[in-house]
């Protein structure tokens, strides 16, 4: 296949090089050539897309995704609700495995339509085999594991004994790890350090390290949850999980919202990762101006990857408007707007999110060798001009609504603005029936709109 004339290829490259009317070549699932389009004006291709109008970037990686529950009851929740956890674990357990697979095929119709070719679920999926069609069928990658917890939880969370649960996990690595072709990865998630005892956490560690696979769990720190900590084991929160060697590379923590001076140190020395979800925290009030730290993050070479959490948290799953509040929000919570300049905000959408993710060797960017997983953005729109410098208009104008083409393993996935793994408005039509179904029989139900609807 061949990209020709491309308006901008936006490579990632070491030297972040940024071809104007520039062509790629892919051979095999993989990236052999990117250079000038009068270079490559010889090399044929079997199919040919024009590329005049486009600008290509490397896929987008979305570090954090709960894909099973939420789709049929997006919106459901009121705002002056406050946290809405509690029923969101809740409508997650009873949710059946019809019901599952269609919430996550359109989770995947929206994640691939706003060019992300690559996200962690952290264990919302309860069935794992029914879902696996819907991701053959779509073509996406993912990380996917099993929830576990063997303390007490407020949430409604999958409980099992420290030595079950462990032997779980290891069972789902060995049965899931590697399909197909490679694009499903499985890890070991344990929800939180708070739901799970250090037996368990260092159980599932050894587990993704003897597979060689990662860990994710929720992380949160911030002075209640410091003090707690402090009384319970005598540690800061991230310094608790390097006590019991729950941290490194193949460790990837989510929200990492509160974290201090020491435990930044702490996350640099041992290469942890981390993936933050800027639009959630926004919605959820979680006081970024105060606790968030990803500017500290960065400078101190933690690998970071965006997300954004459930679609009932930041309620879409366009990692374009993830890098848009990534950028703004530490502008405004700074008061400088040199913070998180809009080429950063890509690079942790592509890069450095691959890498916090374990695959940076073979993803994130676009060079001869690599996999061929691109997204083609639609310039011919008005969002799009005047076009001088492609990053700040992709971050700062536009949104996944321009993602005209997506290529994944060199597979076309979404062909200008078309997938074809599944009929829209049929899965529309069924989502939506799903959602009443699925409030009427757990009876978590809120007004429609504090306005009448008539
Ligand atoms: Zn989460």
């Amino acid at each position: 296949m061949k990209i020709d004339s491309a308006r901008y290829v936006i490579t990632l490259d070491p030297r972040r090089r940024i071809v104007q009317d520039g062509s790629l070549l892919i051979e095999n699932g993989r990236i052999s050539r990117i250079d000038k389009a009068a270079e490559l004006a010889s090399a044929r291709a079997d199919r040919v897309i024009d590329g005049r109008h486009l600008v290509v970037t490397p896929g987008f990686f979305n570090g954090h995704m709960h894909i099973s529950y939420a789709h049929p009851v997006r919106g459901i929740f009121p705002d002056e609700l406050g946290s809405p956890l509690n029923h969101v674990f809740n409508l997650q357990a009873a949710m059946t495995e019809e019901e599952e697979y269609h919430a996550s095929l359109l989770g995947i119709v929206e994640l691939l339509k706003n060019g992300t070719v690559c996200f962690v679920d952290p264990g919302s999926t309860k069935f794992p085999d029914a879902c696996l069609q819907a991701y053959t069928d779509a073509g996406i990658r993912v990380m996917m594991g099993e929830c576990v917890i063997d303390g007490t939880s407020a949430l409604t969370l999958p409980r099992y004994p420290a030595a079950e649960a462990i032997g779980r996990t290891a069972a789902f690595v060995e049965k899931w790890h590697g399909r197909l072709e490679g694009r499903l990865r499985a890890w070991a998630m344990p929800f939180s350090a708070e739901s799970c005892s250090a037996e368990l956490l260092r159980g599932l560690k050894r587990v993704a390290d003897e597979h060689g696979t990662s860990l994710t769990l929720h992380h949160n720190s911030g002075p209640q949850a410091r003090k707690d900590y402090q009384a319970r084991h005598g540690l800061r929160p991230t310094e608790y999980l390097e006590s019991i060697g729950v941290v490194g590379p193949n460790v990837l923590l989510a929200h990492v919202l509160g974290v201090d001076e020491a435990e930044i140190e702490c996350l640099a020395r041992t290469a942890t990762a981390v993936t933050m979800c800027p639009v959630t925290a926004a919605k959820g009030g979680r006081g970024v101006h105060e606790h968030g730290k990803m500017p500290e993050l960065l400078a101190r070479g933690v690998k970071i990857a965006l997300g954004c959490d459930s679609p009932n948290n930041s309620n879409h799953l366009d990692i374009v408007r993830v890098m848009n509040m990534a950028a703004l929000q530490y502008k405004d919570a700074r008061q400088d707007m040199r913070q998180i300049p809009a080429e950063t905000a890509l690079e942790m959408a592509t890069l450095l999110g691959a890498q916090a993710l374990g695959v940076g060797d073979e993803l994130g960017s676009l060079e001869p060798g690599k996999k061929a997983d691109l997204v083609l953005f639609d310039t011919a729109r008005p969002e799009w001009q005047a076009l001088f410098n492609p990053i700040n208009n992709l971050v700062y104008n536009a949104d996944g609504r321009s993602v005209h083409t997506v290529i994944v393993d060199g597979r076309v996935v979404v062909d200008a603005y078309r997938q074809s793994f599944v009929d829209e408005a049929r899965l529309f039509a069924r989502v939506q029936e799903i959602g009443e179904r699925l409030q009427a029989r757990t009876g978590i139900t809120f007004p429609r709109s504090r306005w009448p609807i008539v």
